[in-house]
């Protein structure tokens, strides 16, 4: 049974150094090519004798790896991108080695125990109850689909008549809501929220009023942002969380980006109301220093999520008893055993760390905006509520930002594709990697 003979030992020495260099050197920018490019240069790998572990990894070293574009890279501020500390990033190699199944509390009590004292962290810092709990699930996407399944199934207890049903949500919410309402075959209440783009309970509440007023229809939860993903603008969390409470209505806080601040003092307060949630989210692999892929997904009541997400089986009934088995509360069964990086980068350092980690990744924020008001040929969009900042190249039009954009790839300077706001071409950098300093704002404002 046991492999591991001098060709594997020689291979993981290989794969070893390899990882160790990436890890130890600064990460190269990289770009995208096309893959008739990629195919010529290393055919069809997939062969039937195989090309050797040496070769297979070479053509990833040399060819694959500098296809794709590191999510790391200080001057990477596109989207939103990572910043995973190098003991997450270590013990991904561990998660790796080590077969385990993140699915059910027999298989993987220990790791599990693991990923649910690092959700517990969360959990207590929203102020949610001691009874919150939750899994880490894939991502946003995921983690708002499993909310929301359970959020209409508590709707439907209360409400038997109802058939129609929606989620209603700021315009400004991200597209994976509108994602789920596909899926769940529901409708999707988008909300325009106030001149600041921050949604508010009475915003809300009117929107209610107007909605329910076809009585064959219902909003099953209401959905704040905490951190939309172009702005980063928090909705008003206590307003919209009274109004969800006032109506019985479940309430789900979406913070996949920016519910990581929940740990920075200077802005804990932006979060109040988050207490309200009957369930929330937030990714570690964007702003909390977590590879990929990882969102945290917590209910208030994990017990109403455990009706709904457990799946039946008779090969799977040995697995239902009163312990904690992950995929019971999410749509998964088979789970990788993803929130272990993080969980061990945050014991390992502590939580102190986090905080001031955070709190850099917004001083830097800060000065970006500051350089941004004195620079002649831009102009700041709105004081940067985290860490995004938003801003117009005066005088340009659409194919301007993606000439600069396609430049500076190329360039390998940076990465930062535009984005738009109010039907006007925009650039916007998000930052939530501690090792962008602000000299590397400086180098792209250069370029403007
Ligand atoms: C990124 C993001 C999501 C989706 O998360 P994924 O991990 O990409 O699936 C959902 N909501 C918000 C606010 C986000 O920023």
């Amino acid at each position: 049974m046991h492999q591991f003979t001098p060709e594997v030992e020689a291979l993981a020495n290989e794969v070893l150094a390899y990882s160790l260099q990436r890890l130890k050197s600064d990460p190269p920018l990289d770009g995208p090519r096309t893959a008739e490019d990629l195919f010529k240069e290393v055919g069809n790998t997939i062969t039937e004798k195989g090309l050797g572990g040496h070769q297979a990894l070479e053509v990833f070293t040399e060819v694959l790896a500098k296809a794709c574009i590191s999510t790391d890279h200080p001057r990477n501020l596109a989207f939103i991108p990572s910043a995973p500390s190098e003991y997450a990033n270590l013990f991904d190699l561990v998660v790796g080695a080590s077969a385990l199944y993140g699915g059910s509390w027999q298989e993987g009590s220990g790791a599990v125990f693991a990923e649910n004292q690092a959700l517990r962290w969360i959990s207590d810092l929203a102020g949610l109850p001691e009874s919150a709990g939750g899994v880490f699930v894939q991502g946003g996407t995921i983690g708002n689909l499993s909310a929301l399944v359970v959020a209409r199934e508590e709707a439907r207890k209360k409400h038997k008549s109802i058939t129609k049903w929606a989620i209603a949500c700021s315009e400004e919410s991200h597209s994976s809501l509108a994602a789920a309402a596909k899926v769940m075959d529901v409708e999707l209440l988008k909300i325009k929220p106030n001149e600041s783009e921050c949604l508010t309970g009475d915003l809300v509440e009117k929107a209610l009023a107007e909605f329910h007023k076809d009585k064959t229809k219902r909003v099953f939860v209401i959905v704040a942002t905490a951190g939309t993903t172009n702005l980063g603008i928090i909705d008003d969390l206590l307003s919209i969380g009274n109004v969800a409470k006032k109506n019985d209505i479940w309430y789900h806080v979406d913070g996949a980006y920016g519910l990581a601040a929940l740990c920075a003092p200077s802005v804990r307060e932006k979060f109040n109301g988050v207490e309200l949630a009957d369930s929330l989210i937030v990714d570690p692999h964007k702003w909390l220093f977590a590879p990929f892929d990882a969102c945290a997904l917590i209910y208030r009541n994990p017990k109403l999520a455990k009706e709904v997400h457990t799946q039946h089986a008779s090969y799977l009934d040995t697995l239902h008893d009163d312990s904690w088995s992950p995929s019971d509360y999410a749509i998964n069964l088979t789970r990788r055993t993803r929130g272990l990086p993080f969980w061990f980068s945050l014991a390992a350092h502590g939580t102190n760390a986090y905080a001031e980690a955070m709190e850099q990744t917004m001083i830097v924020a800060k000065n970006a905006a500051e350089k941004i008001r004195n620079h002649p040929n831009l102009k700041l969009i709105c004081e940067p509520e985290l860490s995004i900042v938003a801003f117009e190249r005066i005088g340009w039009e659409k194919a301007d930002y993606l000439k600069w954009s396609e430049k500076l790839l190329s360039d390998q300077i940076g990465f930062i594709p535009p984005s738009s706001h109010k039907g006007k071409s925009i650039l916007r950098f998000a930052i939530v990697n501690p090792w962008t300093k602000i000299e590397d704002i400086d180098i792209i404002l250069a370029t403007l």
